[in-house]
């Protein structure tokens, strides 16, 4: 399996706390996990990035999610990319950097599909463990605290209505057609009842996870609840 690149100058790289935040499409995992961490100096990963760009090469290279054989090694193929901070945003496939293309509606259509199949879950575990494992990050997913990092130090689960999700996404896309903005609100309530249903490592909140619905709320306070999360933590832990 490709090893990750990992920022070996991140000053997280001294030690922190584990921290996972899951959550359903558009909940702001991602957004919030990244401001967060830049503000706490941690690292970040989002591994949504992962299966994203399994599901583009697969779709690239005419391989069904019913292809377990053919779908599996597809996961060697992938690599995130930290950048100068240790966040892992960026990926690449195949040896080119495919992050703009995993988030095209066509890949956003079909990933679920793909993340359903237990053999590909499984090959990914080991790897978003190690990722963790220095410490001094925060996780972003579906099945972090639930299944990945059982043992994270702070838990958080972000949650809104399937309505602002989708006003958000249309938001981030510059969508203004109501048409568009529809079917955006359709696909997520699709993905979310495939993530939420499938057999292994279903989308939904360990029980030790802090539930923070962000409905009505500013970026700011969300941010600033999570921060308030790990900050307690740290204290908690002694400050290691
Ligand atoms: O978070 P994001 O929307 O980018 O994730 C894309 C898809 O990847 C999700 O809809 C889900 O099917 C899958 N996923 C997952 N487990 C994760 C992260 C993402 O199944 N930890």
């Amino acid at each position: 399996m490709t090893a990750d690149r990992k920022s070996h100058s991140s000053p997280a790289a001294r030690g922190g706390l584990v921290v996972a935040i899951d959550g359903p499409s558009s909940s702001g995992k991602s957004t919030v996990g990244t401001e967060v961490a830049s503000r706490l100096r941690y690292r970040f990963c989002d591994t949504g990035l992962l299966y994203r760009a399994i599901a583009w090469l697969a779709l690239e290279r005419r391989v069904a999610p019913t292809d377990v054989a053919g779908l599996v090694p597809l996961a060697a193929e992938i690599r995130l990319v930290a950048d100068s901070r240790g966040r892992l945003r960026r990926v690449e496939a195949d040896g080119r950097d495919v992050t703009v293309e995993v988030r095209s509606a066509v890949v956003d259509r079909a990933v679920s599909d793909y993340s359903k199949v237990p053999e590909l879950r499984v090959a990914l575990v080991s790897r978003q463990r190690a990722i963790a494992a220095e410490g001094g990050i925060i996780m972003a997913g579906r099945d972090i605290g639930t299944v990945i990092l059982p043992n994270a130090d702070v838990k958080i689960f972000l949650s809104a209505s399937p309505e602002e999700r989708a006003r958000r996404r249309a938001a981030q896309r510059k969508t203004t057609e109501e048409g568009e903005a529809e079917q955006i609100l359709d696909e997520l309530r699709r993905r979310d009842a495939i993530d939420s249903s499938r057999e292994i490592a279903p989308l939904r909140p360990a029980p030790d996870a802090l539930l923070v619905n962000t409905d009505g709320n500013t970026f700011d306070q969300t941010v600033a609840m999570v921060v308030s999360a790990i900050r307690s933590a740290e204290g908690g832990a002694g400050g290691r």
